[in-house]
């Protein structure tokens, strides 16, 4: 018989297929889509290839809550991004200062080869006053003649070098894009978990003691929107909210969905006064809106949410300014939700 190549061979093949069929039916089976950043992250559970990928799964599996395509990407955010997506932060502006580096010394070059030339000029003029000087002058002359062209080759060097340096700064420019794109939640447009680091750190050390203060928000019974409406007005509503903060909150203040329903603004320059006032601001725009579903006009029951304010004080980092903000959040939805609670 000819067969055993082809039994074979598929022999050889089954695991990787039987892999991929795991993946989907796993996926299908948390109701989440087959895309490719879920179907990285299951893949990489179901080959065990990535210990706190597997850790996580399995930790919120045991917790019976379920695999939302927000926790997928956190994991592959966290996990899977390539190295040199992270590495880009950087990469730009380093590019740009050894050019700008170049483009100085060769500044400094072509104006030190001028004076070099005119210095010349004015020997030749001295060497021409004395006497039996017509050998030196040629001399002279020809070293003058080296001075012009060597300075002509600099102007034309330091025009290309200039061309790259043009090039390099609209390098810089996509880098820019691509980090910030790396660094927002696609749906929202607010930054994701990876921005809050960066962005919120930022703002937190350009800015005085006492200054900065944090509101964290959560939508309250996010679980009854999703199972009265679905899943696809649930992710509305979450826009919506994001919407809504990013109209409200001032210039410099950084907004964040660091969970499914959860976000966070750092704001800076406020008062505790100004900070509560704007919370209350964003409670009740949002306890006032009016959703209507399209597809068969029907009206969204009304939706609220609950915000824990803290203002950031003289021991704090940006670390315990959270966890203040978040434990006064937890103080809304114990009391009742829908309401502003400011952190002692
Ligand atoms: P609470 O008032 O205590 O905050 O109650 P809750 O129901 O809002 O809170 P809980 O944390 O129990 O539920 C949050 C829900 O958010 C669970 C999850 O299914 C849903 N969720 C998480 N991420 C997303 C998402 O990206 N889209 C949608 N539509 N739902 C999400
Ligand atoms: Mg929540
Ligand atoms: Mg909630």
């Amino acid at each position: 018989m000819t067969t055993p190549s082809i039994e074979a061979k598929h022999a050889e093949s089954a695991p990787a297929n039987d892999l991929a069929f795991r993946v989907v039916d796993f996926l299908l089976s948390h109701k989440l889509s087959t895309a490719p950043l879920n179907y990285a992250v299951a893949h990489s559970y179901f080959k065990s290839d990535n210990a706190p990928i597997k850790a996580a799964i399995d930790a919120r599996i045991s917790a019976g809550k379920p695999l939302e395509a927000f926790f997928m990407s956190e994991l592959y955010e966290e996990h899977l991004t390539p190295e040199s997506v992270r590495r880009f932060q950087g990469v730009g502006g380093e590019v740009e200062r050894l050019l700008d580096g170049l483009i100085d010394n060769l500044k400094a070059a072509d104006e030190g080869s001028a004076s070099f030339e005119a210095s010349l000029q004015q020997n030749i003029e001295q060497i021409g006053d004395s006497a039996d000087s017509a050998k030196l002058q040629k001399v002279a002359q020809s070293l003058l003649q080296a001075a012009v062209t060597a300075s002509a080759n600099n102007t034309a060097l330091k025009e290309n070098l200039a061309a790259a340096d043009q090039e390099a700064k609209q390098l810089r420019d996509e880098l820019e894009k691509h980090r910030r794109e790396t660094m927002t939640d696609p749906l929202t447009g607010l930054y994701n978990r990876r921005g809050m680091e960066s962005e919120m750190a930022k703002l937190f050390s350009a800015q005085e003691i006492e200054r900065t203060s944090m509101l964290v928000l959560d939508i309250d019974h996010f679980k009854r929107i999703n199972d009265t409406y679905g899943h696809a007005v649930g992710d509305v509503v979450i826009r919506k909210v994001a919407e809504t903060l990013r109209g409200l909150i001032p210039d410099g203040a950084v907004p964040v969905r660091f969970g499914g329903e959860e976000f966070a603004v750092l704001l800076p320059e406020s008062s505790p006064d100004h900070a509560q006032t704007l919370a209350e601001k964003i409670r009740n725009t949002i306890e006032r809106l009016k959703l209507i579903r399209r597809q068969d006009k029907m009206a969204i029951s009304q939706f609220t949410i609950s915000i824990g304010v803290a203002m950031r004080a003289l021991s704090d980092d940006l670390d315990s300014l959270f966890q203040r903000a978040d434990k006064a959040l937890y103080e809304a939805k114990t009391s009742g939700r829908n309401r502003v609670v400011l952190a002692a």
